[in-house]
């Protein structure tokens, strides 16, 4: 499922070919995705200049000189292909410049495609009530401590909580607790200012090293099937039950809101 490096890498990588470019082409080869495509989309990137790319959460934007951005969201199974040779059932959008030709391939459709006016972007539902950006200016320590404040919920759970800290995944929520030795299972209220100074950093990092490693195998992306997007990471926990952290100890896997949390319960407190 692609997260937030993934989606990142994937804007950068459609960067290069289509900021600044002409839509010569735009098609749909069906009608929806998760949800209908908007009826306005080929008319509308027919002709438009792509005036930049973005990202919020989980999201990819296309900015035009329609004064509307292409608002991408990936879903489980999304991916864009750039120039890819040969026609795939899943290509359910696609979209020409006078050089390339970028296919939205989802084989699940669980994503989804919409078109916002790009001067009330921040004002669109679902961006509407997101917390700061991980990687932006608005996460800070002080920023957690006022959203976990008196909060019994255990701080895996709400940093998961996209109100709190938009576009983070399991993995790196998973990852930067083990960074900052907090355990996942500690209420929210009751962490301390000293180990939310070191959570910050740690959500940073997780997240930076990880677009890193999308980046160095994007070096590839220009071949014919070019995929944008998916890579493999180390993880020191996720994924890891039973097997040793550095420190000797086994990493343990529990279930919290349904979904897994993997840790270390010597480093984690
Ligand atoms: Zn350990």
């Amino acid at each position: 499922m692609p997260e937030l490096p993934e989606v990142e890498t994937t804007v950068r990588g459609l960067a290069r070919f289509l900021d600044g470019e002409v839509i010569t082409r735009a098609a749909t080869n069906r009608p929806d995705l998760r949800r209908p495509f908007p009826p306005e989309l080929v008319q509308t990137l027919t002709g438009a200049r792509v005036t930049g790319l973005g990202r919020r959460a989980k999201y990819g934007l296309i900015h035009t000189d329609r004064e509307l951005t292409l608002v991408f969201h990936l879903g489980m199974s999304g991916r864009w292909r750039i120039d890819p040779v040969t026609a795939d059932k899943h290509d359910h959008l696609v979209i020409e410049t006078a050089s390339h030709r970028f296919a939205l391939n989802d084989a699940r459709r669980f994503g989804s495609v919409d078109l916002v006016d790009t001067a009330l972007l921040e004002q669109w539902p679902p961006f509407a009530v997101m917390g700061p950006e991980p990687l932006g200016d608005g996460l800070t320590a002080a920023h957690l401590a006022a959203a976990f404040k008196g909060r019994v919920q255990a701080i895996k759970l709400l940093l998961l909580d996209q109100r709190i800290v938009a576009g983070l995944g399991n993995i790196y929520v998973c990852e930067a607790l083990f960074r900052s030795g907090i355990s996942p299972t500690r209420a929210g209220g009751k962490v301390s200012k000293a180990s939310l100074a070191r959570l910050v950093p740690a959500i940073r990092q997780v997240l930076t090293e990880s677009i890193a490693d999308g980046g160095s195998t994007l070096r590839d992306y220009a071949q014919p099937d070019g995929e944008l997007g998916y890579f493999a990471t180390r993880f020191d926990v996720y994924g890891r039950e039973g097997l040793a952290c550095g420190c000797g100890a086994a990493i343990k896997r529990i279930a919290q809101g349904g979904r897994s949390s993997w840790f270390c319960p010597a480093c984690q407190k």
